[in-house]
């Protein structure tokens, strides 16, 4: 453990030192005078004078370059140099008047040494270095005067000051370990031993300061281990700290000498680089570095006889003081919101946080409270968009909403959908898209017109909430009769797989009884095991936009689309097939047997009134 010195406590010292010695040593001066050693007792007090006016300059010192550890670190050895000089000077006095025992300053002498080591090992208690010599210097010629009196009475004199210097040193010992470890442990972590938040926080302030007296720029990071929850869930506490602590041996390992690292919460650790002067190497040096942390932190843990593979998701954040004066805070939680810009984007990764970044974050925000108002305010409009059949003749339509707002203009539903679900809105949300897509239907079949196929989209937490199946009976019996159910698909994505699985069976079993059936979207895109396909009673797989956009381009995808199109048989379920945009998509598709089509290529989603004119009412319209 490295000696922690808290270079303010000796700052405040060095006054006190300058204290005891200048008005003290008054006394030296007048019985100087008394008794004919002025001279001597005269440049003593001047070399004192000397001493205490450097201590001085000193004491002002720290004020300017309290925030530079560097500098501090120069200082206190001036400190330990004045602390020496200091005492020496009074060992030098005791020499000088020990030997006066006519005049009886001797007595004076003797007190002084035994006081000024009093003063010594409170003072200086909490640098063993410096205590231990001083006490020495201090008292052992004391001793050896005791020694030369040769008295039996000096002998024993001699004895007890060792005794005397032996219980200072052993008090001053224990408190000093004390000091010590009060110390370390308020700046440490306990389980991994680097450094704690209140420490980094610290570090950095004084970092800032420095960075911006000197035109220098630094780099920070946060990093948040990936899945660590599971680990500590499934494998125990004890699996889990001990996890931590090889991770934090890894990493302190990897970065220390040239950056502070620190554990600032249960899995997650902040960084930061050391000085540097120009930005480009700021920029280089911070992604190299993290991509070479994020790979050292990958290789796999051995623990009690478990193989652990763990990855971390790194937020960068750059400490430019060039551009805007800010606190340690503000750099933590750009480097945050970085940070969780790597989890959304899927974890295991790097993230800078830039002006970009924060302009999304901010119009997310914005996007996120409006979201709400838009809703109730009935501004989330829904569209539909035309199914085409083999024949080429539309057959049916998919349900899709579509939010524009005045300032923030057009929002993707992948978006606020994506928030609704964050924020649970989803719920009350979906039950209007269900209610206003009934509602339509109704009014289409009020018209005379039958609709084959209406697939409405149903998101992985609205799918799992409990009330979710009452909700949709009731919705169902309100707006439908029972002719209509059957052309209803829900069309659900992989995502529902993360969730409660065999809820999701039985939420989707139960909907099948009143007659819903069910559609794999964007299916292919996410873990497309097989298995599932056989578990979940789905009807319907959806090729997702992005294979059929590059059927003509990519040989992947063509095999891709085929392979669709043949497990699709294989289980016997119906495949549309989205995003078709040209001839030969279509073309292709056709050949290959898929059974229904959507995309531009026949029509974009379309308002409800222009939905109805141009496929409800007009020539084309819906099969009666
Ligand atoms: P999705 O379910 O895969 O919907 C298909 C998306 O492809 C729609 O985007 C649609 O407008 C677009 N699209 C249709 N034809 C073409 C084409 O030929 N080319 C291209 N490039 N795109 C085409 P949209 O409306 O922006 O919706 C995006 C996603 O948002 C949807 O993907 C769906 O996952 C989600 N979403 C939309 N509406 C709802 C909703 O009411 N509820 C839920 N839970 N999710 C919704
Ligand atoms: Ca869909
Ligand atoms: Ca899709």
């Amino acid at each position: 453990m490295k000696q922690y010195i808290d270079y303010q406590f000796f700052q405040k010292q060095i006054m006190l030192m300058i204290g005891l010695s200048l008005i003290p040593g008054l006394v030296y001066l007048v019985f100087g005078w008394l008794y004919g050693m002025f001279m001597p007792a005269l440049i003593w007090y001047s070399l004192m004078g000397i001493v205490s006016l450097w201590g001085y300059r000193l004491y002002r010192k720290y004020l300017q370059i309290e925030t530079n550890e560097a500098e501090l670190a120069r200082w206190y050895e001036d400190v330990k140099l004045f602390m020496y000089l200091i005492f020496g000077l009074w060992t030098w006095i005791f020499v000088v008047f020990a030997p006066e025992s006519e005049s009886h300053l001797n007595y004076i002498a003797i007190f002084t040494q035994l006081g000024a080591s009093v003063v010594a090992s409170a003072l200086l208690v909490s640098d063993r270095k410096l205590f231990v010599p001083i006490l020495l210097i201090l008292i052992l010629p004391l001793t050896l005067f005791f020694l030369l009196l040769g008295t039996w009475y000096g002998y024993v004199l001699a004895f007890f000051s060792l005794i005397y210097v032996g219980v200072l040193l052993y008090a001053s010992n224990n408190t000093y370990n004390l000091i010590q470890k009060t110390a370390y442990e308020s700046r440490h972590d306990v389980l991994t031993g680097l450094y704690n938040r209140r420490f980094f926080i610290e570090y950095m302030e004084k970092l800032l300061f420095r960075l911006k007296a000197n035109r220098q720029l630094a780099y920070m990071y946060l990093i948040d281990l990936d899945h660590f929850k599971t680990i500590n869930d499934s494998l125990g506490h004890d699996i889990g700290d001990k996890l931590l602590q090889k991770i934090s041996g890894r990493i302190e390992a990897f970065a220390s000498g040239t950056h502070i690292v620190s554990r600032i919460g249960g899995d997650e650790f902040a960084m930061v680089s050391q000085e540097l002067d120009d930005k480009e190497t700021c920029i280089s040096e911070s992604s190299q570095f993290a991509e070479n942390l994020l790979e050292v932190i990958k290789r796999p843990y051995v623990i009690d006889g478990h193989h652990l593979y763990l990855s971390a998701s790194i937020g960068i954040s750059y400490i430019d003081l060039h551009l805007q004066g800010a606190d340690a805070s503000n750099y933590m939680k750009e480097a945050d919101i970085a940070m969780y810009e790597v989890k959304a984007q899927g974890r295991d990764g790097i993230v800078r946080f830039d002006k970009a970044l924060s302009d999304r974050i901010a119009r997310d925000l914005e996007i996120e409270k409006k979201l709400y108002f838009a809703f109730a305010n009935g501004a989330i409009e829904l569209y539909y968009q035309p199914l085409y059949s083999r024949e080429n003749r539309i057959t049916g339509c998919e349900v899709l909403s579509r939010w524009k707002d005045r300032e923030l203009g057009e929002i993707s539903p992948e978006i606020f959908i994506a928030m609704a679900e964050k924020t649970g809105l989803i719920i009350e949300l979906g039950n209007y898209i269900l209610e206003e897509s009934f509602k339509t239907l109704a009014s289409w079949e009020a018209a005379g017109h039958y609709c084959n196929h209406f697939s409405i989209n149903i998101s992985a937490r609205q799918l799992t909430n409990s009330a979710f199946v009452a909700d949709v009976k009731a919705a169902i019996e309100e707006n439908l009769s029972s002719g209509f159910r059957s052309t209803i698909y829900f069309e659900v994505t992989e995502s529902i797989l993360v969730e409660d699985i065999p809820k999701a069976i039985r939420v989707m079993q139960e909907l099948k009884r009143l007659g819903i059936r069910f559609a794999m979207d964007d299916f292919g895109t996410g873990y497309s095991s097989l298995s599932y396909l056989r578990e979940l009673p789905v009807d319907e797989l959806k090729i997702d936009g992005s294979f059929v956009h590059h059927i003509e381009m990519s040989e992947e995808d063509e095999t891709m689309v085929k392979t669709i199109l043949s497990i699709a048989k294989t289980f016997d379920l119906k495949v549309v097939a989205e995003g078709v945009e040209t001839k030969d998509q279509y073309d292709f598709l056709l050949k290959h047997g898929c059974d229904l089509f959507q995309g531009f290529y026949f029509d974009a989603p379309l308002e409800k009134e222009a939905f109805y004119r141009k496929y409800v009412t007009a020539s084309i319209s819906l099969p009666q």
